[in-house]
């Protein structure tokens, strides 16, 4: 059977559910072998072998911390050369999708991006996208050498499959410009507690209606009850009541969870563009006409400061 090459994004040696999404596709290609790069690498193989890698090739060296994304294509580009694989998968993260484009580049292949289903195909695995802000969805196949595809986080469960997981050294020379960006400082981000916008299975937003950064707390009760991230509409976050990193849409994130629940947002196109994928979408709205209503699959028509502290109430009693 063909193997699939699984692009590993893990902090020091903790692997994010991106990853495992991936593996649960790479099984339905082939046999997944992932490649875990930088501080820690060795320590992700007993959870990506849990989770069906047949192998896992590991290269740690401090240019992957100090550098921005040239070592982990030059890595990419020796595991590609070494199990010639059927496919490579990244996870759609902004480092993925440049990773991706650079790899593709290297190895003279198309690439795919921000894909959010895959499934086997006789000349090559298929990806479906939902391209030119969610209107259409579309199947492709990449024609010209490896494909190179980029997974959206919540496409597909993760699921415990153990393999062997067997893990070998990936021989890796950095190329000239490997070294030609350095990363000079990180300001870790403060940590709400929550869960990563576009990694969330569940993510609760608000929009213009939510009518000002104090009342905000609402949605952060809804969604902590829910244990969800929390998204912002554009309108919301150019008025500053939400940071920007919140804001989904065309100009911010894209997400893709199990739930989405939209509250105070009418539903603009470029909203949509980024939350269009997900699963299930609820909206609360006091417009019937709003836009939303017609892409939701439970819609509440209501003032949001009635129905979403009722629904925080009534999520934490049904917790205990
Ligand atoms: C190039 C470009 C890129 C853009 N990128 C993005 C993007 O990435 N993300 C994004 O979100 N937008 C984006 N926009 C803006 C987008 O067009 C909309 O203006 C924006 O999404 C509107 O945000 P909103 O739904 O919160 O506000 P509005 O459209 O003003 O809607 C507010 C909604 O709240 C409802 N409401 C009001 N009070 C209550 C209440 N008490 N209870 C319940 N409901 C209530 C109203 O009925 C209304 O439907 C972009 C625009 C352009 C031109």
């Amino acid at each position: 059977m063909a193997e699939v090459l699984v692009y590993v994004d893990h902090v020091d040696g903790a692997v994010r559910k991106p990853t495992l999404e991936l593996l649960t596709l790479a099984r339905r290609i082939g046999e997944p072998v992932a490649v875990a790069l930088g501080n820690g690498a060795a320590d992700t193989a007993a959870t990506l072998a849990e989770h069906g890698a047949v192998k896992v090739l590991t290269h740690d060296a401090s240019e992957y911390a100090d550098y921005l994304v040239v070592p982990k294509v030059d890595a990419l580009q020796a595991a590609v050369a070494a199990v010639s694989p059927a496919a490579v998968l990244v996870p759609s993260s902004a480092e993925g999708k440049e990773i991706a484009a650079r790899l593709a580049l290297r190895i003279k292949s198309g690439v795919l991006t921000d894909a959010v289903d895959l499934e086997a195909g006789d000349e090559g695995p298929v990806a479906t996208q939902s391209v030119f802000a969610a209107s259409f969805t579309t199947k492709t196949r990449v024609s010209v050498g490896t494909p190179v595809i980029t997974v959206k986080p919540n496409s597909a469960a993760v699921e415990a499959a153990p393999a062997a997981g067997a893990v070998e050294a990936l021989n890796v020379t950095f190329s000239d410009q490997a070294t030609g960006t350095k990363v000079t400082a990180r300001t870790p981000r403060e940590s709400t507690g929550r869960p990563e916008l576009t990694e969330a299975a569940i993510v609760v937003s608000g929009g213009r209606g939510v009518n000002g950064a104090d009342n905000f707390a609402i949605i952060e009760a809804l969604a902590d009850s829910l244990g969800a991230a929390v998204g912002a509409s554009r309108a919301a976050v150019d008025a500053g009541w939400y940071p920007h990193t919140n804001q989904v849409g065309q100009t911010g994130k894209s997400v893709s969870p199990q739930l989405y629940i939209a509250n105070g947002i009418s539903g603009a196109i470029q909203h949509r563009a980024g939350m269009q994928t997900s699963k299930t979408i609820v909206a609360v709205n006091k417009d019937a006409e709003a836009p939303i209503f017609d892409l939701v699959d439970y819609g509440v028509v209501g003032d949001l400061f009635d129905v979403v502290p009722q629904l925080t109430e009534e999520v934490n009693t049904r917790k205990g």
